[in-house]
């Protein structure tokens, strides 16, 4: 061959690895939060805080949008609607309304974030859950024509949760949320997952919070690989070793915020916490590409 037409071959195959990497990107990721809750003191979240660092916190409900080719994700659906505006109390436990003060308002809800960037919420197609509190699968039952995707084991524990994580509904799980879902059509996982085969959107599983948490790792078209831990890391506190409150297993718990913080020190990946006001306030409300 001669050396031109290799050149040309070697250029074609180039050409054609990079138009499969184009079409692998992820298009972009909006960070968002499903109004705040707040203020209250820190230690009614992380008990192991000491005095010298007690401060009261206002936290976002975190959600996600993620767009790929091959289809629009959403990753927690936030505090459902009916207590926006002020009606908490018509649908969360009198005692969690007071003790977490949501402002959610009815234009902070998924369905209409979707709209602020440009989406109709019928077009989403994957909804990944991290797990079933009632701050994070609130709205599951706004998508019905969606692939819901949860651990097989927080299925479990949504539906009948440990004794002592709460059975009383409406309390941290609230049973309302999950009713009109149990038909939806779910990809029910154990364990780590690459969402569309590509390595762009990873589901981490990362139990402890709950049974059957999960996290989720995307890699951005700039390079840059993004974790969204969720309820796996609450806010930074967590990260310099305070241990969060309300966990099913510690030792499940701790586990998985090591996982993500060698992530962060080996691939550099970035952390975003689930309820972090500062990391909200400095990096929340847009678009990551
Ligand atoms: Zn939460």
């Amino acid at each position: 061959m001669k050396k031109a037409t290799v050149a040309a071959a070697a250029l074609g195959l180039m050409c054609a690895a990079s138009s499969a990497m184009v079409s692998a990107q992820v298009k972009g990721v909006y960070w968002t939060t499903s109004g705040f809750a707040g203020p209250f003191p820190i230690s009614g979240l992380i008990p192991t805080v000491p005095k010298e660092k007690q401060r009261d916190v206002t936290i976002p409900i975190s959600t996600w949008i993620i767009d790929h080719p091959k289809g629009l994700v959403v990753f927690d659906t936030g505090n459902n609607v009916a207590i926006s505006d002020g009606n908490c109390k018509s649908y969360w436990a009198a005692g969690l309304c007071d003790f977490l003060k949501p402002s959610q308002k009815r234009s902070d809800v998924i369905d209409e974030q979707l709209k602020k960037v440009g989406f109709s919420p019928d077009k989403v197609k994957i909804v990944i859950t991290s797990h079933t509190h009632l701050d994070h699968v609130g709205n599951i039952a706004m998508f019905p024509n969606a692939i819901h995707v949860m651990q097989k084991k927080e299925l479990y524990q949504g539906w009948w949760p440990e004794k002592f994580q709460g059975r009383t509904s409406p309390g941290t799980f609230v049973m309302a949320d999950l009713a009109s879902a149990r038909e939806f059509n779910y990809l029910e996982l154990n364990g780590d997952y690459d969402l569309f085969g590509d390595g762009s959107v990873l589901i981490l599983s990362t139990p402890g919070h709950t049974l059957g948490h999960q996290s989720l790792k995307v890699k951005l078209a700039s390079g840059a690989t993004m974790i969204m831990a969720q309820d796996a890391i609450w806010m930074q506190e967590n990260v310099d070793g305070y241990p969060a409150g309300l966990n099913y297993s510690v030792q499940d718990y701790t586990n998985s915020l090591n996982r993500m913080k060698f992530m962060r020190d080996i691939e550099g990946a970035q952390l975003f916490y689930g309820h972090d006001q500062d990391q909200y306030a400095a990096k929340g409300g847009r678009w990551y590409k």
